[in-house]
């Protein structure tokens, strides 16, 4: 939160509540959420949600760099270190939910190198890996 209203001061920019609230939401949320779950979660208090509204804000924080778009999951979450410069991996339960951003340095730099090997320019290196998390595999089977 502090570091959102920093970077927000830092660019000039209006920390909305519409731009707080969907914060505030990801953050209580601890899993990644789509666009309209967050618009379920904000009509509540925010009669003048749009989806639209939704998705502005969402590129706002992406673009701020404290939020990111999961392709894979067509949802978006809060990122879990936004002072580093991102070559992120992200592990996601597909049981669960549960996302965990990772930052492996050897394999960014495999991502690189295999996109020059296949003379790609890469604009987004955000590789997204899907399993089971920890406690999932635990709980078994039988397990929600
Ligand atoms: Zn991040
Ligand atoms: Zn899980």
């Amino acid at each position: 939160m502090r570091r959102l209203e920093t970077l927000c001061r830092e660019r000039g920019e209006r920390l909305t509540r519409q731009r707080l609230a969907v914060v505030r939401q990801l953050l209580t949320a601890g899993r990644a959420l789509s666009a309209y779950e967050l618009l379920e979660r904000l009509r509540p208090e925010d009669e003048s949600a749009t989806a639209a509204s939704v998705y502005r804000t969402l590129d706002f924080l992406i673009e701020l760099g404290v939020a990111h778009r999961l392709e894979s999951q067509r949802s978006f979450v809060l990122c879990s270190h936004p002072q580093t410069p991102h070559r992120v991996q992200f592990l996601i339960c597909r049981r669960c939910g549960e996302v965990v951003e990772a930052e492996d340095a050897r394999l960014a730099a495999a991502t690189e190198r295999l996109g020059d090997r296949l003379g790609f320019a890469l604009d987004r290196r955000i590789v997204e890996l899907t399993g089971l998390c920890g406690r999932c595999r635990e709980g078994g089977a039988g397990a929600p």
